[in-house]
């Protein structure tokens, strides 16, 4: 993975004598794996140069442009993005939904014809946008993880592994409740979070735009200090931090005395540190090279990147715990705009009552409360997983919140911490709906007998036939019972059963037909499925259905891979066969049963 840094000033581009060895243009950064997978980390005015030099290049080019959100220092570079107006090149656009608008929409903003004479239409090459959130995707030979920075716009961070090795862009960024003017050195919360973000990361950029000195006046706009992006890259465990994103003031000189200082005061076994400099590069990993992807599938991402609506409409609930009436005003003109219900009860003590009635997805209490008053938020009916976020005061957070919203904060910051805790809170893959012969169905799986049974040879077969036929490290036959999916037979797999929830099978029976998911990550259904997220992780299934004797949809023959691939379409052939024959075995079953 090679690394070029086209752009490294933060807000404002800054060209002059003190900024001319660090560079004046604002973000851009070039990675590009060693099969040539293209991407460009944010295009501010750096973009402009980067455009050039893959023009000089001579060939028509193909990339993907990975935006972290849209203040102007991140996009500026966009209209004059050379490859964007040559027919003939090929790029999609990637970044966090704006709170009102589309990507496409946000960058058609900055080309309105009162601020630019061509307009986002005017571009010749093919170009693509991809509203992103909180997830994974995958470009080619090159896995993207992402995660939601603490700004007053909703931020990315980009974790990129291409070739063994691991870069994280994380611009811009504050501190969450770390204090970094202070001398506390270990972190906690969302800080921790952050930097296990970017575990193990080869290389980190992140923004540094303040001293510690400048962060007290600064607090709310949403940056960090050049010691709190070492702290965070230390405690990553990474090997280099390029400090980026530097303040439009610091002259190459401050720049130098900052990091002369840094590595002075650094630990022995602390990363390289370093500042981001135009023209800087840097070749990581090849370790473990990635051949080129054969055939590069279109890249479709399932992210949601804005608060939805339920399946049946419904909103999202927000319990405000607050006594000042100023407070609710100030979080109610931070919602206004999204589809949020916002009720309030003015004490902790008093909220009880109200969470079991609203089910709110996201609590938010002022001031300093202790974390035994937290946990009695915490009823039966209230899910463990509703984030609680405090609002101002200073410090970690008590014990079972997980957030802090730290004063001064603006609408706008709130609403981005309002919108990132909802997102995550939401329950993104989608258990399969119930099927209309519901009853029946389930009657007729209890009728067979065969649910709890031991393992049988006969059945063993098929999951082995499958597996070796397919090239499938898991092979299973499962019945989707009424809150269950129970596996008679398994192949490469240990449990014995697992939630209907999370079943793909559940998905097949609906379908009534062969199920092929060639990538869960890339599948809206199945993204943040348990199966897929965390635990085994699941990439691909494939399932054909298999029927009672009287014709019942009861289960599935399937196959599992933790790689993406598909099926022919004579393997989707030879394995609705092989469950058609499993079929028969269970009439003989259902004979030979109790
Ligand atoms: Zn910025
Ligand atoms: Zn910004």
């Amino acid at each position: 993975m090679q690394v070029r840094f086209w752009g490294t000033r933060g807000s404002l581009a800054k060209p002059g004598a003190a900024t001319v060895r660090y560079g004046g243009n604002t973000s851009c950064v070039e990675v590009r794996s060693a099969a040539g997978t293209r991407l460009v980390l944010d295009c501010g005015t750096g973009g402009h140069e980067l455009g050039q030099a893959i023009l000089r290049e001579g060939k028509p080019s193909r990339g993907h442009m990975l935006i972290s959100h849209t203040h102007w220092d991140h996009i500026q570079g966009i209209p004059f993005f050379a490859p964007f107006f040559v027919p003939g090149h090929r790029w999609q656009i990637y970044g966090p939904q704006g709170f009102s608008e589309s990507l496409k929409d946000t960058l058609a903003g900055q080309m309105e014809y009162t601020y630019f004479p061509v307009t986002l239409d005017a571009f010749g090459a093919e170009v693509s946008y991809n509203n992103l959130g909180e997830g994974r995707l995958v470009i080619d030979d090159v896995v993207i993880t992402t995660r939601y920075l603490n700004h007053p716009a909703l931020a990315l961070a980009f974790r990129i592994e291409t070739d063994g090795a691991t870069l994280v862009y994380a611009c811009d960024h504050e501190p969450h409740t770390c204090d970094p003017a202070s001398q506390r050195v270990t972190l906690e919360g969302q800080d921790l979070a952050h930097a296990q973000f970017m575990n193990d990361a080869d290389l980190i950029i992140h923004d540094a735009q303040y001293l510690p000195e400048e962060y007290d006046a600064k607090r709310g706009w949403g940056h960090s200090t050049v010691d709190y992006a070492v702290l965070i890259a230390r405690t990553a465990g990474a090997r280099r931090i390029a400090l980026s994103h530097h303040d439009p003031m610091r002259s190459d000189d401050a720049i130098d005395a900052a990091v002369a200082r840094l590595r002075r005061e650094a630990a022995a076994d602390g990363p390289e540190i370093f500042a981001a400099a135009e023209g800087l590069v840097f070749d990581l990993g090849n370790r473990n090279p990635e051949p080129a992807s054969a055939a590069s599938s279109p890249v479709v991402t399932n992210m949601p990147a804005a608060i939805r609506s339920g399946p049946s409409g419904e909103i999202a609930r927000v319990l405000l715990i607050t006594g000042h009436d100023a407070l609710e005003d100030r979080i109610a003109k931070a919602v206004s705009e999204e589809p949020v219900h916002l009720a309030r009860v003015s004490s902790v003590g008093a909220a009880r009552k109200t969470i079991d009635k609203l089910h709110p997805g996201l609590i938010l209490v002022e001031g300093e409360v202790d974390g035994e008053e937290l946990g009695t938020l915490r009823g039966a009916r209230t899910d463990e997983t509703v984030p609680i976020v405090q609002l101002g005061g200073s410090g970690p957070v008590a014990n079972g919140a997980v957030d802090r919203l730290c004063e001064p904060w603006s609408t706008e910051y709130a609403r981005a911490r309002i919108r990132t805790w909802l997102m995550r809170s939401e329950c993104h893959w989608m258990p399969a709906p119930i099927p209309d012969d519901e009853a029946s169905r389930l009657a007729a799986l209890h009728a067979l007998g065969i649910l709890d049974t031991p393992p049988e040879e006969r059945f063993d077969r098929f999951t082995r036939l499958a597996a070796a036929l397919f090239h499938a490290p898991v092979a299973l036959i499962s019945f989707v019972d009424e809150d269950r999916q129970w596996f008679k037979s398994c192949f490469g797999f240990d449990e014995c059963e697992s939630s209907r929830e999370s079943s793909f099978c559940a998905h097949a029976i609906l379908a009534r037909s062969l199920l092929v998911v060639p990538d869960a990550l890339m599948d809206m259904r199945f993204r943040d499925n348990p199966l897929v997220a965390s635990g085994p992780r699941v990439r691909f299934y494939a399932g054909a259905p298999i029927r009672t004797p009287e014709g019942h949809l009861v289960g599935t023959l399937c196959i599992l891979d933790f790689r993406p691939r598909d099926l022919s379409q004579q393997e989707r052939g030879l394995l609705v066969d092989l469950a058609a024959s499993m079929e028969a075995e269970l009439s003989r079953f259902k004979r030979a049963g109790p």
